[in-house]
């Protein structure tokens, strides 16, 4: 068993090709076990991870700027994730909380109402996965408004599930041959300052326009949104956008949903990326990096839509597992206690000028955007905003040659995206961007 956490050397270090020998013997079992539909896209096979490296099987050390999918924002086996997991698991592994309850659901519940915008009276419910914080999300609104209609964006991005592949916009690989999909999901025009000259209001208008005349308020349960959208590029509306959407949803008894599931816990450098224009959303889902990496999510919002549902009308198996909420407060501890949010400002910084120097070099590098620890280039033909996916995939796949874990997204697949752990150190980070750099250089 090899020891992970902050304590393992921080230095990227190769002694392979990547992937290497060990990794790809493991490849060939995965390829005869696991269904291949389910992809890696980076295929060394991990032992270790912690602060800012990943440790593969042929002891290849590598710098994360993944996370896991913005996950390990607390840095992979965090010190109190570890401790309060290994107590939990030692006590008592599940109970079910509908049968018999337990005191870690409800401290989670409580921190949630605390951290989440807005000062009202708030309550939670704990879930698996982030689509099905969502699905209840809508659950919810539905009960809570006796309405139907669900609208969400383009280049949306809400799970895998039935009801949320409905609300996901992009098609390969998420929807393509899945269907029929759920009904009454609507999508509207997104605030995408890059590719629409609009201001936040003129795009909110926009899209206002869509839900009155192709739903209309008085069928609509909910409008879902990512503040910042993971999947679909990391595109972060005009400022203006969000807070104008929710004041027309609150005028007209539409529940407002936050998808905080990638931008959410410290990420964005703040606690949640609403709180950037002081937005508050009805209802907010939440998952990713509220754990450390165990499986945990929650939908939290105002206590009188919460209680909308009857009794016994939310819940699952594992919802709030003991071990997955014992991890869910040691992140929370590790978040407070090294302010995560003050850190991933920094890192936001620090990212932010060096990949604008790298644009400066390489005009295929259309915009920079992001906010925190959540940044991002769309790649496009210089002078134009025609997609380069090509250019896009051969920058990412050069990074992870060199042992830099970085990931792809946008609804083009011309986006690069890096979102590394908040435990990261300035030099590996600094290290990171300049194998980015360089993948620039010798990709032209
Ligand atoms: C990842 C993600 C989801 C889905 O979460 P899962 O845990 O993979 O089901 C939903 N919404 C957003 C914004 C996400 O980034």
């Amino acid at each position: 068993m090899s020891t992970g956490g902050p304590s393992l050397p921080q230095q990227r270090n190769l002694v392979t090709s990547i992937p290497g020998p060990e990794s790809l013997a493991r490849l060939d079992r995965k390829k005869a076990h696991v269904a291949d539909g389910v992809g890696t896209m980076l295929p060394v096979f991990v032992v270790a991870a912690g602060g800012g490296v990943l440790v593969d099987a042929d002891g290849n050390s590598l710098i994360d700027l993944g996370s896991g999918i913005a996950v390990t924002s607390v840095g992979n086996a965090a010190p109190s994730v570890v401790s309060r997991v290994q107590e939990q698991v030692a006590a008592f592994t599940h109970s079910c909380f509908m049968v018999t309850p337990y005191d870690g659901y409800v401290d989670v519940c409580e921190q949630l109402a605390e951290l989440t915008p807005g000062d009202h009276e708030k309550k939670s419910a704990l879930f698996n996965s982030g689509a099905e914080a969502v699905e209840n999300a809508v659950k919810i609104a539905r009960v809570a408004t006796g309405r139907d209609a669900v609208a969400v964006f383009d280049h949306a991005y809400h799970g895998r599930t039935n009801l949320t592949m409905a609300m996901t916009a992009k098609n390969m690989p998420y929807k393509n041959g899945f269907g029929p999909f759920a009904g009454e999901v609507y999508r509207v025009p997104m605030s995408y300052p890059f590719r629409d000259d609009l201001s936040g209001e003129e795009a909110a208008k926009r899209a206002i326009d869509v839900m009155d005349k192709q739903i209309g308020a008085d069928n609509l349960a909910c409008v879902v949104i990512e503040p910042i959208q993971g999947e679909g590029g990391f595109v972060v509306p005009a400022p203006g956008f969000l807070p104008a959407l929710s004041a027309w949803a609150k005028d007209t008894g539409v529940v407002f949903v936050a998808d905080e599931i990638q931008t959410g816990f410290c990420r964005t450098g703040d606690w949640f990326a609403c709180d950037d224009e002081g937005v508050e959303p009805d209802l907010i889902t939440l998952a990713k990096g509220i754990a450390g990496g165990l499986p945990l999510a929650a939908v939290t919002g105002r206590a009188e839509l919460m209680d909308a549902v009857h009794v016994g009308g939310l819940g699952g198996t594992y919802g709030g597992n003991p071990v997955a909420c014992a991890a869910g407060l040691g992140a929370l501890e590790e978040m407070r206690s090294h302010d995560l949010t003050g850190r991933a400002r920094d890192i936001g910084t620090r990212m932010a000028d060096r990949l604008r120097k790298i644009a400066a070099d390489h005009p295929v590098i259309g915009d920079v955007r992001g906010r925190g620890a959540m940044m991002a280039i769309e790649l496009t033909t210089p002078g134009t905003l025609s997609p380069e996916p090509v250019r896009t995939a051969a920058v990412s796949s050069y990074c992870h040659q060199q042992g830099v874990v970085t990931l792809t997204c946008g609804t083009w697949g011309n986006v690069v995206r890096f979102l590394p752990p908040l435990s990261i150190s300035d030099t590996l980070l600094d290290e990171a961007l300049d194998v980015v750099a360089e993948a620039f250089a010798a990709t032209a």
